[in-house]
């Protein structure tokens, strides 16, 4: 059994409203996802994280390493990349084009065997998760906090029971923000917030301390994420869990994260901190420190999938009889990429989602979506296919 091909797509779409957080705005969707096909005739899908034309290159640099081995083998796929690589890049966007790559494997390896990935994990521990709705960005106009107060209340409506926000605008601001959109929830729905590590410790301390009576489930990113010790003494002053680790690549990252005891709950990202191969081991890496695990989770259905089936094979921490709730971050941003590449029988309903049981990540890639968001090269620049001109 050989691996024949690995083609990368970088997929594009403008949105129809920009909007922004605390280091830059978006004004367009892009994103690169990679399919990769077996002699046996089957296909895998996988997605990076991270600047799309700079992750096509990475996995364009990995292909000739990939071509010819046998796809069921992933760990010694992922070693040979990570071996042929890790003299310049153990971490950033090399890290992601692996992981991308790594994803497609098991998304291939399933459809191969005829079985889900959660059970190649080892096992599905849970047959729900829950989503909590990542939204609740800024977007200019003077009505801010009005449309936040409204959005809020839209995702208790869909029935969420969890939502984060966004904040790191300022901290007066993001107070009231925070109060707004409590207000709006209700006391029952899970709140988080996430800064985007825009502030330094004085600041984070201060928004922490000022927010704890609006009941924060974690404050995300606080700081910057070079300063562990920062993070492990701004733990010391606020009952607000932190959490961290969307920018963190391999074990060995999420190694000096959990040594410097900087957060409670860690977040790889599947799609940039090395695939499904190595989420496993920072999965066995943080039970090793007794610390949460929730993946950082951005992109299209791909990602998505890959998320829920690692977080359906988690193991609870402590183990106990009521089982404590498992969340999958669960972007409700404008996206068009996400919501038409893919389907799959993993829809929200009751705010839970239940595990796919279909061969491989559980979903199937619409080609016609493809053809129409894949940038093409036009002498020398990309540029939108045809098809997505006449939209
Ligand atoms: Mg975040």
């Amino acid at each position: 059994m050989k691996i024949t091909s690995i083609e990368s797509f970088v997929l594009s779409d403008k949105l129809k409203q920009s909007f922004y957080f605390s280091q830059w705005e978006y004004s367009e969707r892009r994103i690169c996802i990679v399919k990769v096909t077996s002699d046996t005739g089957h296909v895998g899908w996988g997605e990076g994280y991270g600047p799309a034309t700079v992750i096509k290159a990475g996995i364009e640099h990995l292909t000739p390493f990939v071509l010819g081995q046998n796809p069921l083998e992933t760990e010694t796929i992922w070693s040979i990349m990570y071996r042929r690589t890790l003299d310049f890049s153990r971490s950033g966007v090399m890290v992601s084009a692996m992981s991308a790559i790594d994803v497609a494997l098991w998304d291939l390896k399933g459809k191969i065997l005829g079985q889900p990935v959660h059970l190649l994990l080892g096992g599905k521990k849970r047959d729900t998760i829950i989503p909590y709705a990542t939204g609740l960005y800024f977007t200019d106009g003077c009505k801010l906090s009005e449309m936040l107060f409204k959005e809020a209340k839209l995702y208790v409506e869909m029935g969420y029971k969890a939502v984060k926000m966004k904040v790191g605008l300022g901290i007066e601001q993001d107070i009231e923000h925070v109060r707004i959109i409590r207000q709006a929830i209700g006391p029952d729905i899970k709140l988080m917030m996430d800064a985007n590590h825009a502030y330094n410790l004085r600041e984070a301390i201060q928004l922490a301390n000022a927010v704890e009576q609006y009941d924060i489930y974690w404050f995300e990113e606080p700081i910057s994420p070079e300063y562990y010790s920062q993070y492990a003494e701004l733990r010391s002053k606020t009952s607000i869990p932190v959490a961290g680790g969307e920018c963190e690549y391999l074990r060995f990252g999420f190694q000096n994260l959990l040594n410097s005891k900087s957060v409670d709950i860690v977040q790889p990202d599947i799609c940039a901190s090395g695939g499904l191969t190595e989420a496993k081991r920072i999965g066995v890496l943080a039970s090793v420190y007794g610390v949460e695990i929730v993946p950082h989770t951005w992109g299209t259905g791909i990602a998505i999938a890959a998320a829920t089936h690692f977080i359906s094979n988690l193991d609870a921490i402590p183990g106990r009889l009521k089982a404590p709730n498992f969340y999958l971050e669960y972007d409700r941003t404008e996206n068009a990429l996400r919501e038409e590449l893919t389907t799959t029988d993993m829809v929200v309903k009751n705010g839970e989602i239940k595990i796919s049981d279909a061969p491989g990540l559980g979903f199937e890639l619409n080609e016609e979506a493809l053809l129409k968001y894949t940038m093409k090269a036009e002498n020398g620049q990309l540029v939108k296919s045809s098809s997505n001109d006449l939209k």
